[in-house]
């Protein structure tokens, strides 16, 4: 399967200078791993192997992330997440383009449905970054050409679906007219309870935090609720916490997802800063995913002998709260699974 729609587009002029501001720094996004080498002082073969592997999911790292990563230093934890390697082409049993079996939980264009009483919106499949261990990296996306009518007719009929979540892809590469406009769509179907949003862009991009996404999240009639990923504390600068502290004192409540990730995150100080990082932000630690095993991320995997070791060391060392949920997905189970 190729990835059609990865890309962010830049074809819809922006209608404040905040909303330019953020559609340029993803225009400036690094997308050649040669550039990439260069800006970091890292050796050219690197920039050969990423090209090699690059093909079907291709670099893409906005400048706000590239300054966070160490020069010189090919283990760096931010770098690992974005550069493509050569060990992307290794085939490893059990690992598959679709590891969730996404595309027979589609109920409607961009419409996934897995869980009761939550509903997923595919609302694009651009991103703000690319993460070599995305599990959504082979996801067919298809455009929505009718504009979420057919979801939101599925929304409409489903009296149990209390609240909806705007995934990709990330939400946040559309523009917040659009957004606006959906939040005043899902709004009027009277047993919707919730809106979330499912976004990395407050962490790669924060610029993308605009006093117009922070209005219309205020004004749904909608409890708003964002979940960010950050996977390394180095990842949290401080414009970051400067963007995350706007949604906070905004009213919307913000948590954080991770993905346990070999050489990023397996190890119990690193996770224990990111725990901490977070919460002096005010952002709750929510979940900490087990690796999906999805085709070209094989060597990210941590075992969950060792996830479940991580964890228990971080309940001893944390307050109760800043510990997140280890879990895993599975095709076909009701709910993300805890693993203890
Ligand atoms: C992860 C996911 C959700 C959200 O699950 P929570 O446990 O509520 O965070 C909902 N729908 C789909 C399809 C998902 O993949
Ligand atoms: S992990 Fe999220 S932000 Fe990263 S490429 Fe996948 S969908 Fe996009």
């Amino acid at each position: 399967m190729v990835v059609v729609d990865f890309l962010p587009m830049s074809s819809v002029s922006p209608k404040t200078d905040q909303a330019a501001a953020w559609r340029a720094v993803l225009d400036r996004a690094v997308r050649d791993p040669a550039e990439l080498c260069r800006l970091l002082s890292l050796p050219n073969s690197l920039a050969m192997a990423a090209t090699a592997a690059a093909d079907e999911f291709p670099l893409f790292v906005p400048r706000p992330y590239l300054e966070r990563i160490r020069p010189g230093d090919p283990r760096d934890p931010l770098l690992l997440q974005v550069l493509p390697s050569e060990a992307e082409r290794a085939q490893r049993p059990g690992f598959c383009a679709d590891p969730l079996g996404e595309q027979s939980a589609r109920r409607a264009p961009g419409l996934l449905w897995k869980y009761q009483n939550r509903l997923l919106i595919v609302t694009t499949g651009a991103c703000g970054v690319h993460c070599r261990y995305c599990f959504r990296r082979h996801f067919p996306y298809r455009p929505t050409p009718d504009n979420w009518r057919s979801a939101l007719e599925v929304i409409a009929a489903e009296r149990s679906v209390h609240e909806v979540i705007l995934s990709g892809g990330d939400p946040l590469l559309l523009d917040d007219d659009r957004l606006a406009d959906l939040a005043r769509r899902l709004a009027a179907i009277p047993h919707l309870r919730r809106i979330r949003l499912h976004t990395r862009l407050p962490v790669v991009v924060p610029q993308r935090v605009t006093d117009e996404l922070l209005a219309w999240l205020r004004s749904t009639r909608l409890t708003p609720l964002l979940v960010i990923q950050a996977n390394h504390p180095a990842e949290l600068d401080a414009s970051v916490a400067t963007a995350i502290g706007r949604l906070v004192d905004a009213g919307v409540p913000v948590l954080n997802q991770s993905v346990l990730l070999r050489d990023v995150n397996d190890n119990v100080d690193v996770l224990a800063e990111l725990s901490e990082r977070l919460i002096d932000l005010r952002v709750m630690p929510y979940y900490l995913h087990q690796l999906d095993p999805v085709a070209g991320a094989a060597h990210f995997e941590v075992p969950e002998a060792t996830g479940i070791k991580l964890i228990a060391q971080l309940r001893d060392r944390l307050p109760g709260y800043a510990v997140p949920r280890y879990v895993r997905e599975t095709p076909g189970g009701s709910c993300k699974q805890p693993l203890v």
